[in-house]
């Protein structure tokens, strides 16, 4: 059963007399206790995606079209006040940068009780014991010295722990993780990727997981979004994804990063770069990059279709 519907999602900006679609056409289901992985280069769309999921798009930003049903209900129609419930609440959100994203001149514990507070209407004390269960949960040995600390005096990594123990602080159904691990060294980084992956299979809890790294989703989640231009250019099972890539954009990322099958020493670079919203080409956003490029990849954009279970690619070769 799905927790999470995005239909036709289309986020544009409007700026002068320009329009520029940042997510144009998104469409993607997140199961119930399952991780989905959006992935794609810096400025694809897959933050914005995450932001129009969680009504937090700003001006000059605005959702145009589609449909976001989570729990059976489409939070586009959604009066603002409800949608304030279900953010935090239903729905938690862990940031790239745990510093910017934790309050500076409030204790992590306070930060970790005020959300359970401001959803559960819970009295403090009992909102302070749940905080400390949550340090416990998210990897903290000593909880409540944990508690009255600051967030200058945690590293990274523990100030991510903070963060996710905020997002997890009221019991939420799905979690959206957009590049948590960026700021983090490996060796942090693979500690909190472990943490995201016990608290899924712990819970009945599902996630959307945003990173541009592909070898994160190597070992995350078991379904995979390849976004590109506002796009999404393919959807397919992480393990099948990385035997058998089915879009050719697909193809070059993972020989940028593993190599060409039967020579895994030859990386190959995808040639050209991401183009720009503002100057998008004609038909297939991705055929001035693209080895198999045909007269019709030119002039007109491919839908995207299903071509096996759970399988979906936009692009003429199939
Ligand atoms: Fe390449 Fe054409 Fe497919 Fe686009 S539609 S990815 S240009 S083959």
């Amino acid at each position: 059963m799905q927790l999470l519907d995005v239909t036709d999602l289309n986020t544009s900006f409007f700026i002068d007399n320009n329009v520029m679609h940042a997510v144009d056409g998104v469409s993607f289901s997140v199961p119930k206790g399952e991780i989905f992985g959006l992935v794609g280069e810096s400025g694809c769309g897959k933050t914005m995606t995450a932001l129009s999921v969680m009504r937090l798009v700003q001006p000059p930003g605005r959702i145009v079209k589609g449909q976001v049903v989570f729990e059976g209900k489409d939070l586009l129609g959604l009066s603002e006040r409800e949608m304030e419930k279900v953010r935090g609440d239903r729905i938690g959100m862990v940031f790239q940068e745990p510093m910017s994203a934790l309050n500076p001149v409030f204790r992590v514990g306070e930060q970790i009780s005020e959300a359970i507070i401001i959803h559960k209407n819970v009295g403090k004390k009992e909102a302070k014991d749940r905080a400390v269960e949550l340090l416990k949960q998210v990897g903290f040995d000593e909880p409540e010295k944990r508690y009255s600390q600051y967030p200058h005096q945690l590293s990274g990594g523990q100030r991510q722990r903070i963060l996710i123990g905020i997002a997890i602080s009221c019991g939420p159904s799905l979690v959206i993780a957009d590049e948590p691990t960026t700021a983090l060294d490996v060796a942090t980084e693979s500690q909190i990727i472990n943490l995201l992956e016990n608290l899924v299979n712990d819970s009945a809890m599902s996630m959307i997981f945003i990173t541009h790294n592909l070898n994160i989703m190597r070992k995350l989640g078991k379904r995979i979004g390849i976004m590109y231009a506002g796009r999404m250019l393919e959807q397919n099972l992480v393990d099948v994804f990385f035997r058998e890539p089915l879009h050719p954009y697909s193809k070059g990322l993972l020989s940028s990063i593993y190599g060409l099958a039967g020579n895994q020493k030859r990386l190959t670079a995808i040639p050209g770069s991401v183009p720009k919203l503002a100057e998008l080409p004609r038909g297939c956003k991705f055929h001035p990059r693209c080895p198999y490029v045909m007269p019709v990849c030119r002039e007109e954009e491919p839908v995207i279709k299903e071509v096996g279970k759970g399988q979906w690619v936009r692009c003429y070769l199939y």
